[in-house]
């Protein structure tokens, strides 16, 4: 991984100059101009996966080398405005668009907002995912990496909302997206001169805030939206990042730390998801992502039994659109894989067709799933609805069938674990650690993060789990999963990897984490086993993953 590739911060010296683009306006400015950072208006080189690294910290590789290599700016139309948009972005523009006239609404990147702010600029919407950094990989691995400043989430977000031009023309400042709430949390509205922090689903609060903006009316400073009716999300007019096409909204299993579940409950009929992805296509998108928190709950029956035949039919009518290269679920839930293997065959080799995911030189396709712990304990406390239509009970056995079936498959799953939940003892993280014995030899791709409460789920009060709550069996436990993953996906930079965290710990870590590090490093780094320490509950389980093979089945 390119983190690997420079261990001193030099974007502390380098990064001064952070300023994207002039702002000097072209013109008197469009009245609603639409935008986001940076790093939320690239596409990671066509690659969803790696777009988390934006949790990752700002002041290890210089900024500008990232912004050029790592996440390139989606590029510009003839007019300067923004190709591709973040889909939630585009959303808001639909409805603009349909209220104000095209004229009258502009989406750009942060380097042509001279092109577009200008003393006629009224109102500016501004799209964040992550804008302080404290969502769950930011603040999980930010943290656990212990230098380098700030994640570039947040740091690109500063380096949007100090621009200059918003002073010179004073509009009228409203933020929304999924990040949005941090900015509440972290006291920081007025710090960066927002007027307005929408939380919540735009589709039906919006179009009122900006029309107060457009009517020069006193905005409200904290706006919870109201959740909108199916008719009222409209269908995106210009193309979205990634070929994002949203296929569900909300879930309804009722997970305690998720805000998913807060939204009523969609399946987006088949003819407008087709509209969308063909727009992305035509576009030139390459990739449709489709957007769920849950591919199996499009249109799924009760108790969520997945509707095989919907399902299917929405693969293959996506797959089938001219120049769809790419075809990439979001997410996935496992209990419908246990419960439909069938659907999974039929599904599976147009994924595989349509995957860009290779391992061991073969096609393979790929999507990010939870198991998020192998307590049933947690599961019944925290997350009753997750294993349905199976029981709590049944929640690790379910886990590993349904990550062998994928496996069967060729789809090799990209797995959460959450660390911290409250109330989390002991015995729960020995659980889940279990559960990735059991693992042992599938092809997943491990990624734990720290509990973290967001504002719009059930546990938005609980205490979030961080560095100092770590115990060493966390330690154990993070160390034994990215072993796993390094096995697994980069066998041939084990070595470089070990080196990289031997050196690191001995000039570093073992200052800023203590004597506690030492063993997780050296297990990461396969050192030799005998020179561990013994230490009670924990040094049985050292895993080591089995080394893969392609017929493998847990
Ligand atoms: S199953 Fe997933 S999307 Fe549904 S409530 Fe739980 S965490 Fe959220």
């Amino acid at each position: 991984m390119v983190w690997g590739c420079s261990f001193i911060p030099l974007g502390r010296f380098i990064n001064r100059d952070a300023s994207i683009g002039a702002d000097e306006p072209h013109n008197d400015g469009v009245p609603i101009v639409l935008t986001a950072s940076v790093i939320e208006m690239s596409d990671f080189n066509l690659n969803p996966f790696i777009a988390f690294t934006g949790g990752f910290p700002s002041k290890i590789i210089p900024i500008k080398i990232l912004r050029k290599y790592w996440y390139p700016i989606t590029p510009n139309n003839d007019d300067g405005g923004a190709r591709f948009a973040p889909y939630g972005l585009r959303k808001i523009e639909a409805l603009l668009i349909e209220e104000f006239g095209e004229d009258n609404v502009a989406t750009c990147t942060p380097y042509n907002l001279g092109k577009f702010v200008g003393p006629k600029t009224k109102a500016v919407g501004i799209s964040t995912m992550d804008p302080l950094g404290i969502g769950f990989v930011s603040r999980t691995y930010t943290s656990l990496v212990g230098f380098g400043d700030e994640p570039l989430a947040a740091a690109e977000f500063r380096n949007l909302m100090k621009r200059r031009i918003w002073k010179r023309h004073k509009p009228k400042i409203i933020v929304g997206g999924s990040g949005a709430w941090q900015i509440v949390r972290g006291n920081m509205q007025d710090r960066y001169g927002i007027n307005t922090v929408m939380i919540g689903e735009g589709d039906r609060s919006a179009l009122e805030i900006f029309r107060n903006a457009m009517n020069d009316e006193p905005l409200p400073k904290i706006v919870e939206t109201e959740k909108p009716e199916l008719e009222e999300i409209p269908t995106i007019k210009k193309p979205a990042l990634f070929g994002v096409v949203e296929i569900t909204r909300g879930c309804g299993k009722g997970c305690q730390f998720c805000s998913p579940t807060m939204r009523t409950r969609y399946s987006f009929p088949l003819g407008k998801i087709k509209k969308e992805a063909e727009l992305n296509a035509r576009a030139g998108s390459r990739m449709i992502v489709l957007q769920t928190d849950d591919i199996f709950l499009y249109k799924c029956g009760e108790r969520f039994v997945p509707n095989r035949q919907a399902i299917v039919e929405l693969i293959e009518t996506v797959a089938k659109i001219p120049n769809v290269e790419y075809l990439q679920p979001a997410h996935a839930a496992l209990p419908p894989v246990a419960c439909d293997s069938k659907m999974i065959e039929e599904i599976a080799p147009t994924l595989v067709e349509k995957s860009r995911w290779r391992y061991n030189g073969k096609k393979v396709a790929s999507v990010e799933v939870g198991i998020e712990t192998g307590s049933v304990r947690l599961i019944e406390k925290h997350m009753r609805g997750k294993p349905l239509p199976y029981e709590a009970k049944d929640w690790c056995e379910v886990v590993t069938q349904a990550v062998g079936i994928l496996n069967d498959n060729d789809i090799c799953p990209l797995a959460t674990l959450v660390v911290g939940l409250p109330g989390e003892e002991e015995k729960d993280t020995l659980a889940t650690m279990e559960l990735v014995d059991k693992l042992k030899g599938a092809k997943l791709f491990y990624v734990p993060l720290f509990f973290t409460s967001e504002e719009e789920c059930l546990l938005g009060d609980a205490r979030q789990a961080d560095l100092h709550h770590l115990t060493d069996l966390h330690w154990d436990f993070f160390a034994t999963c990215w072993k796993y993953n390094i096995k697994l996906w980069a066998p041939d930079k084990q070595g470089k990897i070990a080196m990289g965290s031997m050196f690191l710990y001995m000039l570093y870590y073992r200052w800023k984490h203590g004597a506690k590090v030492a063993q997780p490093i050296m297990q990461l780094t396969d050192f030799p086993r005998s020179l561990l320490k013994v230490r009670s509950g924990t040094q049985h389980r050292h895993h080591e993953p089995a080394k893969p093979d392609s017929s493998s089945r847990m």
